[in-house]
């Protein structure tokens, strides 16, 4: 399975300038590529197009060479796992039922759920710290719990692609390199594609094979972690003074404060 965008320029009907113009990016199976950037640089556009919702002005964006439009919304279910920025619509809905939802695409229409299906959603449960949580409404978790409950979600789909929006926010420490392990995980063990939206620079640097950072609709740069985020780089992205070090062979940021006025 391989997700890929080429050249691809996309503008919202309403706003003046471009949202994406000219960005490309592939992921393939047992790749974790992470895309960076401040907010409003075009990310979660991104997703959108590689996913089919939105279609590019010029450029191509294909799912295992078909362009993502194209597919089928259930077949593009049954292989790529989504878990977006937000979701406004909180169903009146226990843990294992919203987790249960995950295994939709993969039921005939009306379909019974099978043993396969139970397990699947264990499984889910349990990879995200969550089991302890099956019984309880949606409504009542915390924002860090509900985060878990959507990721689980898209685990029980068994998807070949994982495609998350933001997935660490509000995790805590545990949970988010938690969240990060278990993504590496998967890919190294199963061979799972994933591209993953974060703030966090530094575990991107850690955990992704590669990165995309994006700026005013713009790919800065693509690659392996220490080839994209250089100090001088970082700093001229986001706008603010950092230094940069190296932990395991990564590159790590830590913001410096702002330089009193004179
Ligand atoms: P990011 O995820 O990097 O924060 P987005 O891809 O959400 O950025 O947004 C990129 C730009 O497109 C921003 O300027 C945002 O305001 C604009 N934008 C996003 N969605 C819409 C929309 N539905 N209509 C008009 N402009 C939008
Ligand atoms: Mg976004």
């Amino acid at each position: 399975m391989s997700l890929k965008l080429e050249n691809v320029r996309y503008a919202y009907a309403a706003a003046g300038v471009d949202a994406l113009v000219g960005v490309s990016l592939a992921v393939d199976s047992g790749q974790f590529v992470a895309v960076l950037g401040p907010n409003g640089s075009g990310k979660t556009t991104l997703v959108r197009v590689a996913l089919g919702a939105l279609i590019p002005l010029a450029g191509r964006a294909e799912i295992d060479g078909t362009p993502a439009a194209d597919w089928k919304r259930q077949e593009l279910a049954r292989v790529v796992g989504v878990v977006p920025q937000r979701e406004d619509n909180l169903f009146p809905q226990r843990v294992r039922e919203t987790v249960l939802l995950g295994r939709y695409p993969h039921l005939s229409l009306w379909g019974q759920e099978r043993a396969e299906d139970h397990a699947a959603v264990q499984r889910a449960l349990g990879a995200c710290d969550v089991t302890h949580l099956a019984d309880r409404w949606v409504w009542t978790l915390s924002g860090g719990e509900y985060q878990r409950v959507r990721i689980a979600r898209a685990l029980a789909q068994e998807p070949k692609l994982l495609v998350l929006d933001e997935p660490g926010v509000s995790l805590d420490l545990r949970h988010e390199m938690g969240l990060f392990e278990l993504v590496r995980g998967l890919v190294d063990k199963q061979g799972l594609g994933v591209l993953m939206i974060t703030h966090d620079l530094n575990l991107a640097a850690r955990f992704a094979d590669s990165v995309l950072l994006l700026n005013e609709g713009r790919a800065i740069a693509s690659g392996a972690p220490a080839q994209v985020l250089t100090r001088h780089v970082v700093e001229s992205v986001f706008s603010w003074p950092v230094v940069m070090q190296t932990i395991d062979g990564r590159p790590q940021m830590i913001p410096l404060r702002q330089e009193p006025s004179a």
